[in-house]
């Protein structure tokens, strides 16, 4: 028996089977969403990643959340994240988008010395510059107290060893801002320090890491070798690192929580659109309840995260640093989970088309588990709300 005429074809419009919007956002936001979800579908699964940043950037998008002064949109996380949101929930996420604008032009835009945000803004805003994000160590892993890469002063240099691991897209950008460490003049007590390090850098040795990932993006193992850096190089004052670290951390939770949400949106709209089509007995697959609930259930499961998400931005953007890194944390730990299930579901819903290139959903089983693991795991996020929220003690 044939079953051609009910095997649905690939497509490459999205039908957002969880695209509803937040009733409570500002028309203004929701015509953002709207124009993003445009620029999203126009590119789809298939885009090409450099035409996409320049045209996101040219229409300002990348830039919505730094400073109006040097180009920028003056809006805050909550655009930043809409932005990065649509565009994954049409199948053409910009994963530097955590890192560039997020990241390191929220932690030069607050702390970074007036050259370096006339240097880096402008250009972090237009997308004619990016930046990578490095923090993550081989030995240190989860464990960022125990970084050991190491800023000395020379003369008025500074001199940067160590070594970094999984820093994604360090051969696109131009620069990567690289946490290390410095030793308290006063204290002699190691503390955490900022460096932009140009990507060509004497000394700065890359090598790409083989991922089973299927992205832009790549991932590199980084050495740093005696790298020689003038004072400027060192992101605002020398004391103020740890605040620094943590301005960029919110948002890098926050934008991994609305990454994780638009390739989940994006997932359970094919599996929508399928299950409405492809009909092996007498009704749509999509009838069948084994198949209707999960999916059921991942919408539910994305529309709570994506609340969490916006309520965490807000605060954010309103200044209440402690506020919303519980919130920042709750977030993206709810979007990863949600989009976890939500490509398993999806994946399945299709059957043997779900494992097919054909239909692109294979590929994102790996993608989505990123969004577990990066930039804080699923259990770190659990040990924060256990320590932080509940009160409860510590293991380690
Ligand atoms: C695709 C990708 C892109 C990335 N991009 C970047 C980037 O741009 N810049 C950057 O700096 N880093 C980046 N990372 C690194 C990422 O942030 C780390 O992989 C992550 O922080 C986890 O560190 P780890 O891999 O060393 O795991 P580990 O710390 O070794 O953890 C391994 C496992 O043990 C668990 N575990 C560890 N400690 C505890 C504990 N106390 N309690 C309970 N469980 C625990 C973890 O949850 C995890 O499941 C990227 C990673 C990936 C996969």
């Amino acid at each position: 028996m044939s079953t051609e005429h009910s095997r649905p074809a690939p497509s490459s419009e999205t039908a957002d089977g969880a695209g509803s919007t937040d009733s409570a956002e500002t028309p203004e936001r929701r015509a953002l969403r709207a124009a993003v979800a445009a620029l999203g579908r126009r590119h789809g699964r298939d885009h090409d990643r450099e035409r996409l940043w320049a045209e996101a950037a040219a229409l300002g998008y990348l830039g919505v959340a730094l400073p109006e002064e040097y180009g920028g949109g003056g809006g805050g996380l909550v655009e930043l994240s809409i932005v990065l949101e649509e565009l994954g929930a049409a199948g053409c996420p910009l994963l530097m988008m955590v890192v560039s604008p997020a990241i390191c032009g929220t932690v030069i835009a607050r702390y970074g010395t007036a050259e370096q945000r006339r240097t880096w803004l402008p250009g972090l805003a237009d997308g004619s510059l990016t930046m990578a994000f490095g923090i993550t160590e081989p030995d240190a892993g989860s464990n960022s107290h125990r970084i050991t890469t190491t800023a000395r002063r020379d003369g008025d240099d500074w001199v940067l060893t160590g070594r970094k691991v999984f820093v994604s897209g360090v051969d696109i950008a131009d620069a990567t801002l690289i946490v290390g460490r410095t030793e308290d003049a006063r204290t002699g007590r190691l503390k955490p320090c900022l460096f932009v390090v140009p990507r060509d850098t004497e000394g700065f040795g890359r090598r790409k890491i083989d991922m089973e990932i299927q992205a832009h993006e790549k991932q590199f193992e980084l050495v740093l070798d005696e790298v020689r850096l003038p004072a400027d190089a060192l992101v605002g004052d020398e004391n103020a690192g740890l605040l620094q670290l943590f301005a960029g951390l919110n948002p890098e939770r926050v934008m991994t929580a609305s990454f994780a949400l638009g390739m989940a949106r994006y997932a359970l709209g094919r599996a929508v659109e399928y299950a409405k089509q492809r009909q092996v007995w007498d009704t749509p697959i999509g009838a069948h309840q084994a198949i209707a609930h999960p999916l059921a259930r991942s919408h539910i499961e994305i529309e709570l995260a994506r609340l969490m998400t916006a309520k965490a931005a807000r605060l954010y953007d309103e200044g209440d640093d402690a506020g919303a890194g519980e919130a920042a944390n709750m977030a993206k730990y709810a979007a990863a989970e949600a989009c976890v299930a939500a490509v398993d579901h999806a994946v399945h819903t299709l059957g043997g088309n779900g494992l097919t290139r054909e239909f692109g959903l294979a590929s994102l089983i790996t993608a989505a588990r990123v969004t577990r693991i990066a930039p804080v795991s699923r259990e770190m996020i659990l040990n924060y709300v256990s320590h932080q929220s509940l009160g409860l003690p510590k293991s380690y």
